[in-house]
């Protein structure tokens, strides 16, 4: 289980920099109550960030009320994207509010439409359908669907097994925890779907053979043989590590599903959007997936997910069966195509590779400085992770100390959400794509000094 940050507030030196201000104790004496009302009122699962009482945000800085400011090293959780409250997003949505169209449900609206049609202008001519949703979980679990009807359609009902991967992360509802990878996230699921199952991922860390071997002789272990399998999920890259599939295992994957008409679809709930450098994710891959799962960074802003596809599988639930209430939103659509403007005329894609380029050259160093405590360190474009170990030499995770680090760098005006990972060790690095190489710098420094600190106590 995660851990609450305590609400006492306590004295912390004083910060000012161009990037950073911290002026008073933290947490805020005066934003306590609202922390406690949260505390009283939420379920105590909604506790687990540093406890800010965010006010405002724009670019690459997070603001509360009292003067402090944060470097953004979150994106929140890898939403804002497009950096924090864009004026060209926010306009977006004043504008669409103040025509009066609030909501439409599936009845048609225009920003609907303008979006579906910039989006698959950015895609690979074989994803030419667009299904609009409102989180990732709900893209996670209609691909799961998709896929299975498909593979219905294949081979029968037998077609039926999705393959995913170990650790993986899609989302907390039914469907997308039993895809999921993560024991402790299915603890509370009784009756497992045996055609759900799950193949170690090869990270080249927690799991040193990384050729595709591995796939398929974990397959074979199973006894899922390719003619049952109706398709296969992997995020882009898993969100614990961030850990990256080798390319040639992702292109045999490719090739293996194709074989076996399977769906391959890539979750890039997070990696989608410019976020690796890339404006998809799986273009590092060299492939082009059957379907993919969005989320997070696709709006910056509001909430909008969706699943982007091909056709011939898009297509297989006829009129008014493959819906949802909020589908397709008219103010959601106005702030997502505004996103997707401001991302491609800010080039910022480009801006997350050359900048990530600097942020992972710097890890590698501090990776290489605290080896004892740093375990691995893995990242493309504006994403990152450094595992905390225990026991140098191991990946025994360090969740306690990763969370006094990421406290440290809260306390210094360097924004972390809380570790994430497999037992919580890692420091996940995820700033808005429009991040400079001057702040990057600046917060990679903090990262440094908040372990050495942290080291010293
Ligand atoms: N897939 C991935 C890779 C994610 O990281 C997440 C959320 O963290 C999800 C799916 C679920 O998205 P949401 O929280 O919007 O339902």
């Amino acid at each position: 289980m995660g851990k609450a940050y305590p609400l006492e507030p306590r004295e912390v030196a004083a910060v000012e920099t161009k990037y950073r201000k911290i002026c008073t104790q933290i947490p805020v004496p005066e934003s306590v109550p609202v922390l406690e009302t949260l505390r009283d009122n939420e379920p105590q699962s909604m506790s687990g960030q540093p406890p800010i009482v965010w006010d405002h945000a724009e670019g690459i800085s997070v603001h509360d009320a009292y003067g402090n400011k944060w470097l953004d090293f979150s994106s929140g959780v890898l939403i804002a994207n497009a950096g924090h409250g864009r004026k060209e997003i926010i306009d977006a949505i004043v504008t669409q509010a103040q025509k009066g169209l609030l909501t439409s449900y599936c009845f048609a609206n225009e920003p609907r439409a303008d979006l579906v049609k910039k989006v698959i202008a950015t895609a690979p001519k074989s994803l030419d359908k667009l299904f609009l949703l409102s989180t990732g979980s709900e893209g996670t679990e209609c691909a799961l669907k998709l896929a299975r009807t498909y593979g219905h359609i294949k081979g029968g009902k037998k077609k039926n097994v999705v393959v995913s991967f170990n650790n993986a992360f899609h989302g907390r509802t039914l469907g997308a925890q039993m895809m999921g990878g993560i024991p402790a996230l299915k603890d509370w699921i009784v009756h497992r779907d045996p055609d759900l199952v799950q193949v170690p991922f090869p990270d080249g860390f927690r799991t040193t053979d990384t050729s595709f071997d591995l796939f398929l002789s974990s397959l074979e272990k199973l006894g899922v043989t390719g003619d049952r399998v109706a398709g296969v999920i992997t995020e882009t890259y898993q969100g614990v590590g961030p850990d990256f599939l080798p390319v040639e295992y992702a292109q045999k994957l490719r090739e293996w599903t194709s074989e076996n008409d399977a769906c391959l679809i890539m979750d890039e709930v997070q990696a989608g959007f410019g976020r690796c450098g890339t404006w998809w994710g799986f273009e590092g891959y060299g492939i082009v997936p059957d379907l993919v799962c969005m989320g997070k960074g696709f709006s910056s802003s509001l909430p909008v997910g969706g699943v982007l596809g091909r056709s011939e599988i898009m297509e297989i639930y006829g009129p008014g069966s493959m819906t949802s209430t909020h589908s397709g939103n008219p103010i959601c659509c106005a702030a997502t195509a505004a996103n997707i403007d401001y991302l491609l005329e800010h080039k910022l894609t480009e801006n997350a590779a050359k900048v990530g380029a600097v942020m992972n050259a710097k890890l590698a160093e501090i990776k290489a400085k605290y080896s004892d405590v740093v375990g691995c360190h893995h990242g493309k474009g504006l994403v990152a992770g450094l595992q905390m170990v225990t026991t140098p030499g191991t990946t025994d995770p360090n969740a306690d100390f990763c969370w006094e680090v990421v406290r440290r760098c809260f306390e210094m005006g360097l924004l972390f959400f809380a570790p994430v990972g497999i037992g919580g060790g890692c420091l996940k690095f995820a700033p808005p794509l429009c991040m400079t190489e001057e702040a990057v710098t600046e917060g990679c420094e903090v990262v440094d000094k908040a372990i050495a600190d942290c080291l010293a106590k």
